[in-house]
C-alpha cells in the first residue's frame, strides 16, 4: 500500500515526501514540474537513502493519472499539487481554477473509480480572508481576497460535500500558516522561480548577494513594530504534521478543518533582525510602500491540531532562519546549480 504525493518535488511536498519515508510508509509522486524540479526527488533519495517511483504527469491528464493508481496499490493521497502565486492568480484567475480546481476533480474522480477515500489537502490561512480576531480558529467563518483563496476554498467546499455523500471518506483540509526553513541537510528547500514574492526567500537572496536590498512593505501598521505580524513555521514541522494527519485520517471518517501554525507572531522587522543574529549576515533592506491586501497580523490557534492531531509545533523562528540560510547557501542558484 502506498500513499500518493501531488506536488511532491515542490517546496513542502518534498519535505513531506523525507518525513513519510523516514515514517516508513511507501510513497508514489506525481508532479508535472511547473514550479519544482525532478531534482529535489533525487535529494529526498539521497537523505533518505530509500526509493520511489515518480511520475511526471498533470493531474489534469486522467489517463496517466488512472495508469497510476492502475501500477500501484494507493491507499491515501496527500493533495500538495497547485498553483500558489497571489498576485499571478489575480490575473489569471481561469488558469488558477483550471489547474487548482479541475485538477482536484480530475484526482477526486480517478481516487473514486479505485475506491480510495482519503486525502489530506493542503488548504491555507488565505480561507480566512480578511479576518481580523486572532488567533484564527477554525470556526471561524471564511471567505477570501485573491482567486488563489477561492481555489482553496471552493476545494475545502468539494472536499466536505463529498464526505457528506460518502460517509466512507475522510478528507483532513491543513490550512498552513507561513511555511519556511529547510531540512537540516540543505539539500532541500524553497526555490522559488525569479524574484521571490514571500519574505523568506527574499532574505535569503539578499544574504547571498543576487538581491541588492530587501523592501519591507509598509511600516505603518497597527503592530508593535508597525511591520505586519505573520505565523511563520518550520516546513519540517508542517511535514510532521501531514503524517499526523495521515495517522487521523486512518481512524476517522468525515471532514476536519486543521491549522497548522505554531501560535506565535513574529513581524518582518523581528525576522531582519533574527536572521542577522543567527546568521551574522546583515539584511540591507529599506521601507517599502505597503503590498495590496497584506493584513495587519495573521497568527494561528493551535488548540485543534493539538487535540486532534496530537501535534505541535517545535521549532522556532531563530532554527527556520538558520535552516533556510543553510539551503541558500548550500545552492545558491537553487536546484539550477
Ligand atoms: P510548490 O509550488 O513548491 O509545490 C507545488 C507542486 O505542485 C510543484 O511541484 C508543482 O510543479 C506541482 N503542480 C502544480 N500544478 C500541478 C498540476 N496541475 N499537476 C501536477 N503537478 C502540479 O508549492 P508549495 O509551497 O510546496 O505548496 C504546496 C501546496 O501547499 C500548494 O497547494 C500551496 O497552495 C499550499 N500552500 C503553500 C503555502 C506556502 O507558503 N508555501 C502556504 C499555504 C498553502
Ligand atoms: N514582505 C516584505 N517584503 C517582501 C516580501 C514580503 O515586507 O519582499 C512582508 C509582507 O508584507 C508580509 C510578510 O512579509 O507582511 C510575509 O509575506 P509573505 O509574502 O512571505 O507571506 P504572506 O503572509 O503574505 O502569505
Amino acid at each position: 500500500m502506498s500513499v500518493l504525493l501531488t506536488g511532491a518535488a515542490g517546496y513542502v511536498g518534498s519535505h513531506a515526501c523525507v518525513e513519510l519515508l523516514n515514517q516508513g510508509y511507501s510513497i508514489v509522486s506525481a508532479d508535472n514540474y511547473v514550479n519544482s524540479s525532478p531534482v529535489a526527488l533525487e535529494r529526498v533519495r539521497q537523505i533518505t537513502g530509500r526509493d520511489f517511483p515518480a511520475y511526471e504527469t498533470d493531474l489534469r491528464d486522467e489517463e496517466k493519472l488512472r495508469a497510476i493508481f492502475r501500477a500501484h496499490k494507493i491507499e491515501s493521497v496527500i493533495h500538495f499539487a497547485g498553483l500558489k502565486a497571489v498576485g499571478e492568480s489575480v490575473k489569471k484567475p481561469l488558469e488558477y481554477y483550471d489547474n487548482n480546481l479541475y485538477g482536484s476533480i480530475v484526482l477526486l474522480k480517478i481516487m473514486r473509480e479505485f475506491g480510495v477515500k482519503s486525502m489530506i489537502f493542503s488548504s491555507s490561512a488565505t480561507v480566512y480572508g480578511a479576518a481580523t480576531k486572532m488567533p484564527l480558529d477554525e470556526k471561524m467563518p471564511l471567505g477570501c481576497v485573491n482567486p488563489y483563496g477561492w481555489t482553496k476554498f471552493a476545494i475545502e467546499q468539494l472536499l466536505r460535500d463529498l464526505c457528506l455523500a460518502d460517509p466512507d471518506f475522510s478528507a483532513v483540509l491543513l490550512r498552513y500558516f507561513n511555511p519556511v526553513g529547510s531540512h537540516k541537510s540543505g539539500l532541500i528547500g524553497d526555490n522559488p522561480s525569479g524574484i521571490p514574492n514571500n519574505l523568506i526567500p527574499y532574505v535569503t537572496r539578499v544574504a547571498v548577494g543576487e538581491l541588492e536590498r530587501l523592501p519591507v512593505f509598509g511600516n505603518d501598521y497597527n503592530t508593535p513594530d508597525g511591520t505586519p505580524l505573520r505565523d511563520y513555521i518550520h516546513v519540517c514541522d508542517l511535514a510532521r504534521g501531514h503524517a499526523a494527519a495521515m495517522a487521523y485520517a486512518a481512524a476517522h471518517k468525515g471532514c476536519e478543518a486543521i491549522n497548522l501554525g505554531t501560535g506565535k507572531a513574529s513581524s518582518v522587522l523581528d525576522v531582519i533582525h533574527t536572521f542577522e543574529r543567527v546568521n551574522g549576515v546583515p539584511i540591507p533592506h529599506f521601507i517599502a510602500p505597503r503590498r495590496a491586501g497584506d493584513a495587519d497580523e495573521s497568527w494561528s490557534s493551535t488548540e485543534k491540531a493539538e487535540r486532534l492531531l496530537g501535534w505541535k509545533a517545535e521549532k522556532g523562528l531563530d532554527d527556520m532562519l538558520r535552516d533556510a540560510w543553510r539551503w541558500q547557501r548550500q545552492n545558491p542558484k537553487g536546484y539550477h546549480a
